[in-house]
């Protein structure tokens, strides 16, 4: 049993010694003291099923006892010794990556987290074009570091910094955005961007495939395609943030950006790449890695020893344990369940999402879609209490984001349909 320090004493110094920014989720927060696969446990030995991963960050599942063991025994002999020297662990992860990846997607850098990902590659897209000019879409989120800013579009993260030449253009939301699932109208949105707001050239474009922090939002059927096309014509790169939607979650695909039929010219990726261990990735051409060569790029915890044995480890358990069919197939089992559910619930907007990146929109009229708010933070706290611990999304904080760790079962899915069922008929 725990014996260590509890909620009220937690809480107490959090307030005290971290910073006021950050957030806890729920009114009586749980303090959560042990992980197993999809299960978490709370200070009093209760069990609850994990259905967002640590924002989407588990993907094997908590505690997986080959990722565990790998990073212990690679603790044991090396920890730190950054790339001045030789290990064999950076070069087998990134072998192991680039396998993965399609075209010429080759060259590995490795960094410590999504934010510095993306940094990186929107530092490449433009040394490599000449240009400065990015463009991402209206509510993503791209990192919290002050450039990484800049590409998120959610007044919810953003502070006023400056942020270098950025566009934001429409995003292409099948359920909210005004053009409904038409990616043509999207994607003539970008160009007029290029066309009225850039001298004609831009350095890259950057998007999710499914929006995360945005409430699993899948861009139109052919986006991409059309406005990859667009930014290449204009001189940029294309880059796909795959801190989410990678490694087979979708189900349907490895990496999120197939499901749209394109290969960008970048790749980002952190969170589930590490099951919790600080890890990112920034994958690219050989070609466009080479732009920093002329300079030394150096991190010093890129690619350590026990971050790299760990990653290298989570890549062999997902294919070890065919985690993508799993997605693809509970995944469905979901969102079928949900959509019946939503035959039953009018507060139910919308069922979006593919394999295990689930999102249920709330709203108090589907008409009008207007973001059902307070009835989101009694379901989400009414779910915690029953046992279930969903995520929260979209700029109007009305979406319920279920991604959990990709281990989970469709009796898990199950035991959520039904706590979801139970909390709204109680509203
Ligand atoms: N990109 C996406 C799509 C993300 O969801 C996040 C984190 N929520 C980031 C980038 C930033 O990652 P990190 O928090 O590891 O810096």
């Amino acid at each position: 049993p725990y014996n260590g320090p509890i909620a009220d004493e937690v809480l107490r110094k959090r307030k005290q010694f971290l910073g006021p920014s950050i957030f806890h989720y729920y009114q009586n927060p749980v303090n959560i003291v042990e992980g197993k696969m999809q299960y978490l446990f709370d200070e009093s030995g209760r069990r609850y099923l994990d259905a967002i991963a640590g924002v989407v960050t588990i993907s094997c599942g908590h505690c997986h006892p080959d990722v565990l063991n790998a990073v212990i025994e690679q603790s044991k002999l090396l920890q730190h010794a950054t790339t001045i020297y030789l290990h064999h662990a950076i070069a087998d992860f990134a072998e192991a990556l680039a396998s993965k990846m399609p075209g010429n997607l080759k060259v590995v850098y490795f960094v410590n987290s999504g934010t510095e990902a993306n940094e990186l590659a929107m530092m490449m897209a433009r040394l490599y074009t000449g240009n400065l000019g990015m463009i991402s879409l209206r509510n993503a989120y791209h990192g919290g570091s002050s450039a990484a800013l800049g590409l998120t579009a959610l007044s919810t993260w953003k502070y006023s910094m400056p942020e270098g030449e950025i566009h934001h253009v429409i995003n292409p939301d099948p359920y909210r955005g005004v053009f409904g699932s038409d990616a043509h109208q999207y994607a003539k949105d970008l160009q007029d961007h290029i066309d009225y707001g850039t001298s004609g050239k831009v350095a890259g474009f950057i998007a999710e495939t499914i929006q995360g922090a945005g409430g699993a939002v899948e861009l139109a059927p052919g986006y991409l395609k059309l406005v990859y096309e667009i930014v290449r014509k204009a001189g940029g790169v294309c880059i796909a943030d795959e801190v989410q939607s990678a490694f087979g979650r979708t189900g349907s695909h490895y990496w999120g950006f197939e499901t749209q039929g394109v290969v960008p010219d970048i790749v980002t990726m952190a969170k589930g790449i590490g099951n919790g261990l600080p890890l990112g990735a920034v994958v690219t051409t050989p070609e466009i890695a080479n732009v920093l060569a002329h300079k030394i790029q150096f991190n010093t915890f890129g690619g350590n020893p026990v971050c790299s044995a760990g990653g290298l480890a989570v890549l062999k358990v997902l294919d070890k344990e065919k985690r993508q069919e799993h997605c693809a197939e509970v995944g469905s089992h979901l969102l079928g369940r949900l959509r019946a559910l939503q035959e039953r619930h009018d507060i139910i907007g919308d069922v979006r999402g593919r394999g295990l990146m689930v999102g249920i929109e709330l709203v108090t009229d589907r008409q009008l879609k207007v973001p059902a708010k307070a009835e989101f933070a009694v379901l989400h706290e009414s779910l915690k209490d029953l046992g279930v611990l969903v995520g929260k999304g979209g700029l109007h904080g009305n979406v319920l984001r279920v991604k959990p760790p990709m281990c989970f079962t469709k009796d898990d899915a199950d035991f959520l349909v039904d706590a979801l069922d139970y909390a709204i008929s109680k509203l």
